[in-house]
């Protein structure tokens, strides 16, 4: 770390300003908003600076004459903005001389201390900074973080503060406490203290703090989608809650780029099977679930795409609900929607396709037993997943039933990745393409007229 971060308590300091125009003006309606006093030194002073230093009545000072060192003896920070190399050496050098934190700016190596980039929800207040090394950039970080940020944050802030006391009162354990306001937190009482409605949030938090502490340490199971691979593809449901759980249980299907968002302190484990490797019974992975939330814990069940299409997530959440354990199911973008959207394939169209479906393509002793006749009507798209050692068996059938061996199919592998792959072909052509070609696993194999659109729509 180049600079730590801290937060600095200006209420009524005296702060020393140099120069006089609009990156000067930017920087003193900063430090006036923190409650500083400011001394401005310019030779001159512009208009929108002189009018901020004169609503503060007669607590800030305009010094209009070149910078001298004396100005800085009562300061506790020093902001040098004039534009001229020499004098922002000269102001670094005195404060420095003194010991003051000095900021020049756009200067990081003359600066003792630089200015983040600040999203403000008040009395929450969000710093970031990239060290000097792009601005352009920290506002980048700046617009994410405005975006994830309700605004509300800020009257939910200043709620839980003013019931500090009391909840640390009533609640002494600190873990319970914890707890308590997380579910607090996780109930409609947060929305109600984010719009200000004070009255019926303290209801919802009395309800936390009068809950058996039995309860409240309770473990939980969150069954997540984690989708089928880019990390920005993941809910904000599914962030949040892989930042809450302490206990990780992944499959194969979730990517590193998707683990890596979890909570760094959380302990990970791995129960998914690898191409025909070892693997975790499903029966040992229900276990797990209800003996881990059983000891409090809270257990992340992370899986590729979403839980509930070929995911086994109704099993998992039928034996947590047989033990009477809490449970969230989140869904997430399947493998269907992720990979259409990335192959630039409209899974639906107007012109071509009227329906989908999402079919298994897992073949049993080789052979992939469906419906077919169900299939084989033109603008319909069949999305089968699981399906590539089935490939050869699932365009026979789908050709014997009547579906025209011209209609497209798309072959996608790893879909949504950097590592993304399209292969296309017909029902005819595709599964001799494909013993050519390298496809590794995960692949998903889009059959329909739609998938034509694919050279014209690849974004
Ligand atoms: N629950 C998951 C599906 C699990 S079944 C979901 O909703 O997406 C596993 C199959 O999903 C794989 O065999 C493959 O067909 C498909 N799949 C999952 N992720 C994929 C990806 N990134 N690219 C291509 N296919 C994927």
């Amino acid at each position: 770390m180049d600079f730590l971060p801290l937060y600095f308590n200006l209420q009524g300091k005296t702060c020393v300003v140099i120069g006089g125009g609009e990156i000067a003006f930017r920087k003193a309606e900063l430090l006036v908003s923190a409650g500083a006093r400011l001394i401005v030194i310019a030779p001159e002073i512009c208009s929108d600076l002189r009018k901020l230093l004169k609503e503060g009545g007669n607590q800030h000072q305009m010094l209009e004459q070149k910078f001298d060192s004396d100005t800085l003896k009562d300061a506790v920070l020093v902001v040098s903005a004039t534009g001229n190399s020499s004098v922002n050496a000269e102001v670094a050098s005195a404060a420095k001389k003194r010991s003051i934190p000095v900021n020049v700016v756009d200067n990081a190596e003359l600066s003792s201390v630089i200015f983040p980039t600040i999203i403000d929800r008040s009395p929450i207040i969000i710093a970031a900074s990239t060290g000097g090394k792009s601005p352009v950039l920290a506002r980048k970080i700046r617009e994410i973080l405005e975006g994830i940020i309700p605004q509300g944050y800020s009257k939910l802030a200043t709620f839980l503060g003013e019931r500090r006391a009391d909840l640390k009162r009533r609640i002494p354990d600190i873990e319970t406490r914890r707890r308590v306001t997380e579910a607090f937190l996780d109930s409609p009482g947060e929305q109600q203290a984010m719009i200000g409605n004070d009255e019926v949030a303290t209801r919802y938090l009395n309800e936390e703090i009068e809950r058996d502490p039995e309860e409240v340490c309770a473990g939980e199971v969150y069954l997540v989608g984690a989708g089928p691979g880019d990390p920005d593809l993941l809910t904000l449901k599914a962030l949040q809650l892989m930042q809450k759980a302490d206990l990780i249980l992944y499959d194969n299907l979730v990517s590193d780029a998707v683990l890596a968002r979890t909570r760094r302190d959380a302990r990970r484990e791995y129960v998914g099977k690898k191409g025909g490797g070892e693997f975790t019974p499903q029966e040992t992975i229900n276990e797990k679930l209800v003996r881990l939330a059983k000891a409090g814990h809270r257990v992340l069940r992370l899986k590729g795409g979403d839980p509930f299409i070929f995911g086994r997530g109704g099993e998992e959440i039928e034996s947590l609900a047989s033990q009477g354990i809490s449970f969230t199911v989140v869904p997430g973008i399947t493998a269907a929607s992720g990979c259409a959207a990335y192959a630039g394939i409209p899974l639906t169209h107007r012109d071509y396709s009227q329906s989908v479906r999402f079919v298994t393509g897992h073949p049993k002793n080789g052979i992939v037993d469906l419906v077919w006749q169900e299939f084989v009507h033109k603008n319909q798209t069949i999305v089968f997943y699981m399906g590539l050692r089935g490939l050869a068996s699932i365009c026979t059938q789908m050709i014997d039933h009547g579906r025209d061996p011209s209609t497209p199919v798309a072959v996608i592998s790893k879909g949504t990745t950097p590592d993304q792959k399209i292969v296309i072909g017909d029902l005819a052509t595709i599964s001799g393409i494909i013993a050519r070609e390298a496809v590794p696993a995960p692949t998903l194999i889009i059959v329909g007229e739609i998938v034509a659109l694919h050279d014209s729509l690849m974004g």
